[in-house]
C-alpha cells in the first residue's frame, strides 16, 4: 500500500517534470523560428506559403491599405528590430519602409527585395501613373504569375540560407505553390481566351496590370490616378472618356482601396459598367483569404465584365499551405 502511495507521487512528479520539459521545448521552438518582416499582404501570404510552419512572418503593412502611401509607425521600429530576414517587393513600392529599416535593422539581417531580383532594370515599366521622369517604375509585379514563381524560388532560396535545418520543408513548400501557380496562371490564359478580342482592354483605376496585360494578352488603354495618387483633373477626364468610346471597352474599373467619385462620373459619361472590385493588394475573406484567392477573384470579376465565361477560374486552389 505504501509503495503503491509512493509510486504514484512519483509518477505525478515524473508527469509534471515531463510536462514542464515539454512547455520548455514548445516555447523555446517559437521563439527560435525565424522572425520574417514583410510589407503588402499578397507578398506576406506568398511567403507564409513557402516558409510554412517554420518561420514566424509579420507583414506590417495592414491589409486593405494603400501600399504606396503607407509610412510605417514607430511601433513598427520594434518588428523590423527583431527581424531575420527582410522580404518587400521593391521596384520602390515601399521606400519608407526600406529606409526605416536599413537604419534600424541587425547588421546581419538582409533585406530581399523581391522585384528587383526578378525583372532586369531595362524591363521596368513607367507610365501615367508611374512616370519615368520621378523615377520611380509601376512596382506591381505579382499580378503576373510567371513573375510570381520567380519570387517563389528567391523566396525558398532565402530561406534555405537562413535556416538550413528546415531546407527539405522550404523546398516541399515551394514546389507546392510553384504547382498552384502553374495553374493559376495557365487559368488566366484560357479566362482571356474566353472574352471577346475586341474587349481585352483594361481601363482601371489604380494603375495594377501593367505587368499583368502583357503576359496574358490584354491592353491597358489607360490607368486614371494620377502619380500623386489624388484624382485626374478635367481634361484627363475627357480624354479618357474620349479613349474609351474609341475603343469601345464595354467596362472600367475600380477598387475598394482607391475609391473614387471620378471613375463612377467617367462610366456614366461614357456609359459602361463601373466594376469596382479589382485588387492588388487586399486578400479576400475566408475561404480565399490568399494571393492566389486575390487573382481568381480578379479574373473572374474581370472575365464576366468583359463579356468571357469566368468558368475558367472554377477548379483553382485558393488553399493555403499550412502556416
Ligand atoms: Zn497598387
Amino acid at each position: 500500500m505504501k509503495n503503491r502511495a509512493v509510486s504514484s507521487i512519483r509518477d505525478l512528479c515524473l508527469g509534471a517534470l515531463l510536462l514542464f520539459l515539454h512547455t520548455q521545448v514548445v516555447a523555446q521552438t517559437s521563439q527560435e523560428r525565424p522572425k520574417v518582416i514583410t510589407t503588402v499582404s499578397p507578398i506576406t501570404n506568398i511567403v507564409q506559403n513557402i516558409g510554412g510552419i517554420h518561420v514566424q512572418v509579420i507583414g506590417i503593412v495592414p491589409d486593405g491599405t494603400d501600399s504606396h502611401t503607407f509610412e510605417p509607425l514607430p511601433s513598427d521600429i520594434k518588428t523590423i528590430q527583431a527581424a531575420d530576414l527582410i522580404i518587400a517587393n521593391g521596384l520602390d513600392l515601399e521606400l519608407p519602409t526600406m529606409n526605416l529599416a536599413k537604419k534600424v535593422k541587425k547588421p546581419q539581417t538582409a533585406i530581399l527585395q523581391l522585384g528587383n531580383n526578378v525583372l532586369n532594370e531595362e524591363d521596368w515599366q513607367y507610365d501615367f501613373s508611374f512616370p519615368r521622369e520621378l523615377g520611380h517604375p509601376n512596382p506591381h509585379l505579382w499580378l503576373n504569375i510567371e513573375l510570381v514563381m520567380g519570387y517563389t524560388d528567391i523566396i525558398r532560396d532565402h530561406l534555405i540560407a537562413l535556416n538550413p535545418s528546415n531546407k527539405t520543408a522550404y523546398q516541399t513548400n515551394a514546389a507546392i505553390y510553384r504547382d498552384k501557380l502553374q495553374k493559376l496562371d495557365q487559368a488566366i490564359f484560357k479566362c482571356v481566351e474566353t472574352i471577346p478580342q475586341k474587349n481585352r482592354k483594361l481601363v482601371t483605376y489604380h494603375d495594377s496590370f501593367a505587368y499583368f496585360a502583357p503576359r496574358y494578352g490584354m491592353t491597358v488603354i489607360a490607368a486614371v490616378q494620377p502619380s500623386n495618387f489624388s484624382e485626374p483633373g478635367p481634361q484627363e477626364v475627357i480624354h479618357i472618356i474620349k479613349q474609351i468610346n474609341h475603343t469601345g471597352v464595354p467596362a472600367i474599373f475600380g477598387s475598394e482601396v482607391f475609391p473614387s467619385k471620378v471613375m463612377a462620373q467617367i462610366a456614366r459619361e461614357a456609359k459602361v459598367k463601373f466594376v469596382d472590385q479589382l485588387s492588388d493588394d487586399e486578400l479576400p475573406p475566408a475561404p480565399n483569404n490568399s494571393f492566389i484567392g486575390m487573382m481568381a477573384s480578379n479574373l473572374t470579376i474581370m472575365t464576366e465584365a468583359l463579356g468571357g465565361d469566368a468558368a475558367c477560374m472554377a477548379g483553382i486552389d485558393a488553399s493555403n499551405n499550412a502556416f
